[in-house]
């Protein structure tokens, strides 16, 4: 069985503990106008012309081949590190890899994913019997606008309370966007929300603009956004810290 990956990404010490091996697949459900991968939302291959000549985004690996690529880094994972599988929506392909997880549980690799959890609920089933950590972003809690991202509240509300259920450590990431996720009604929604969950971390992130080659590689015009200043950002830890929540700024 083949899957498409965009990338595999050796020795990170981010998206989980230790040193890490990520591995971005192809393929995501929402459409986030600010999104910094947009290579990676189109499931299947995706060719274009740079410099006179035709490159792809993706490619395929059978599920043996991506395997021996994640073991290739073994040896650093000892550092308590591991695989974290990314995008995309990773869990769109968890049916499709379940075997593969199940032997990296075997072989006790540390196993994490970073997913907008806006799915069906078979694949979050799937991922609760496999993964250590879930790195989940929130971004629109707001009925009346999560349709600007093709999302869905309540599917995201039911597979968070599956993965709660089962005990698993959550990190959630928010995406700084203004108009999208930083209005007063949604900001309101999403620190109820981290109240009621106590994550064991949060961590805020701007949006920032290194994908726009890939956006013009495809055809498209990335949006502009309004610059989020420092005022803002420090409001919003404080919240999360009233509520008893650690919180991080990164820098990506
Ligand atoms: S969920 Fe992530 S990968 Fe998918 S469109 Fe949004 S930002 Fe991009």
């Amino acid at each position: 069985m083949k899957i498409i990956v965009s990338n595999i990404q050796r020795f990170c010490l981010q998206d989980g503990p230790g040193i890490r091996t990520i591995v971005f697949f192809k393929g995501c459900n929402l459409n986030c106008p600010w999104c910094s991968n947009p290579e990676n939302i189109n499931p299947n291959m995706e060719s274009y012309r740079e410099n006179n000549e035709i490159n792809t985004y993706g490619y395929e690996i059978s599920l043996e081949d991506l395997e021996k690529e994640i073991l290739k880094d073994q040896l650093y994972y000892k550092s308590g590190g591991g695989v974290t599988f990314s995008g995309g929506e990773c869990l769109l392909q968890f049916e499709k890899i379940e075997e593969l997880l199940k032997r990296l549980k075997e072989n006790r690799i540390n196993i994490c994913i970073e997913t907008a959890l806006s799915v069906p609920q078979k694949y979050v089933d799937i991922a609760v019997k496999y993964v250590d950590e879930f790195i989940i972003d929130i971004k629109i809690l707001d009925e009346d606008n999560i349709n600007k991202i093709n999302g869905n509240v309540q599917l995201y509300l039911n597979n968070i309370q599956e993965v709660f259920k089962n005990n698993k450590k959550v990190i959630f990431r928010i995406p700084l966007v203004p108009n999208y996720i930083l209005t007063d009604k949604n900001m309101k929604k999403i620190i109820e929300f981290i109240e009621q969950y106590k994550p064991s971390k949060v961590e805020l992130f701007k949006i920032h603009r290194l994908g726009e080659k890939k956006y013009k590689t495809l055809g498209k015009i990335m949006p502009e956004f309004e610059e989020v200043n420092d005022y803002i950002i420090n409001e919003i830890e404080e919240k999360i810290k009233s509520i008893d929540v650690d919180v991080e700024y990164i820098k990506i």
